[in-house]
């Protein structure tokens, strides 16, 4: 029986882990192999592992390459589309390295690149929360502020494929220090590391708080999750820390949306799980913060839905749009 060349080979590359998935034509993930990535490996050793995973989904999956029609990576980085050189990517401390041609030494196939928070945000519009919409923004609140937009269905990266970074918009002049160097970006206050780091400083000042006591005394326990229980409970200064972070993060999500306007924005990372916790006080105060908010409208803010599922779908999707 001949199978025709009906799936797709994504791979999201995280700075911890590599996970690799076979999607068919509706989205769906037949195979899935991940591998743990060793920072400060060689750029060699990472890439053959990149491939290695690969190749082992379409094992899985019970294919060949020859069933395959493309090879799309999601990876923490910035290429630039008219030189093909991999410019920046901070966690595996790459500059500059022409990761095509390492690539294609291992599979023979149409190799497609991304960004990984544009790479999610594209497979969140193809099959995730925004499935509906064709015009969407997303930001991952994690250890960073990962961002990506879609406009018209498309990845919108900027010149030369280095813009979209979300995260990194400015929220407060010679404000908070950044993980980029710069001060006050949208990240150095609504990433869980900000949360988090603002929940120390209150328990500091303020030792009774419940946040302490289900951290089990102990600062270094402290997550968003246990801000997020002691909010619901009642305590004062999970409920202080949680309104800050929403008019922190509606402020910045106001600023995307006066230049977008997109149809939706999408959060996704850790903090998402809060759900309604967390949208319900930014949707409110989104349409307040927002310039002819009550005259135009804003979009809703909703959680994404894919999780780590959206950055293999958007890179195996990738050969759609590049
Ligand atoms: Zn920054």
């Amino acid at each position: 029986m001949k199978i025709s060349k009906k799936y797709y080979l994504g791979l999201d590359v995280g700075g911890t882990s590599f996970v690799a998935g076979i999607v068919d034509e509706s989205y769906n993930i037949i195979a899935k192999e991940g591998i743990s990535a060793k920072i400060g490996n060689t750029v060699d050793e990472l890439v053959y592992n990149m491939a290695d995973v690969s190749k082992k989904a379409i094992q899985k999956a019970g294919l060949s390459i020859d069933n395959i029609s493309s090879w799309g990576i999601c990876m923490p980085s910035n290429i630039n589309p008219k030189t093909n050189l991999l410019v920046h990517a901070n966690c595996f401390g790459w500059k500059n390295i022409p990761i095509y041609d390492y690539l294609k030494k291992h599979i023979p196939l149409p190799i497609y690149i991304a960004n990984d928070a544009n790479g999610a945000t594209y497979g969140e519009i193809l099959a995730g929360s925004a499935s509906q919409y064709s015009t969407a923004l997303m930001l991952t609140l994690g250890t960073g502020v990962g961002g990506g937009i879609i406009i018209d269905n498309k990845i919108y990266a900027g010149a030369d494929n280095m813009g979209a970074e979300l995260g990194h918009t400015k929220l407060m002049y010679d404000g908070a220090l950044c993980t980029c160097g710069q001060k006050g970006c949208l990240e150095a206050y609504c990433s869980a590391t900000a949360l988090i780091r603002a929940a120390n400083e209150a328990v500091r000042k303020e030792p009774s708080s419940l946040i302490l006591s289900l951290a089990k005394n102990n600062e270094n326990n402290i997550n968003g999750e246990i801000i997020c229980r002691a909010a619901i409970d009642g305590d004062p200064v999970a409920i202080k820390l949680l309104d800050d972070y929403t008019s922190y993060l509606a402020a910045g999500i106001s600023s995307l949306v006066v230049i977008f306007r997109p149809e939706v924005i999408m959060l996704g990372g850790g903090i998402a799980h809060a759900g309604d916790l967390i949208l319900k006080p930014v949707n409110q105060k989104l349409r307040i913060y927002t310039h002819a908010g009550d005259e135009i409208g804003v979009p809703p803010v909703i959680c994404a839905s894919l999780g780590n599922d959206a950055g293999i779908i958007g890179a195996a999707f990738l050969e759609k749009i590049m």
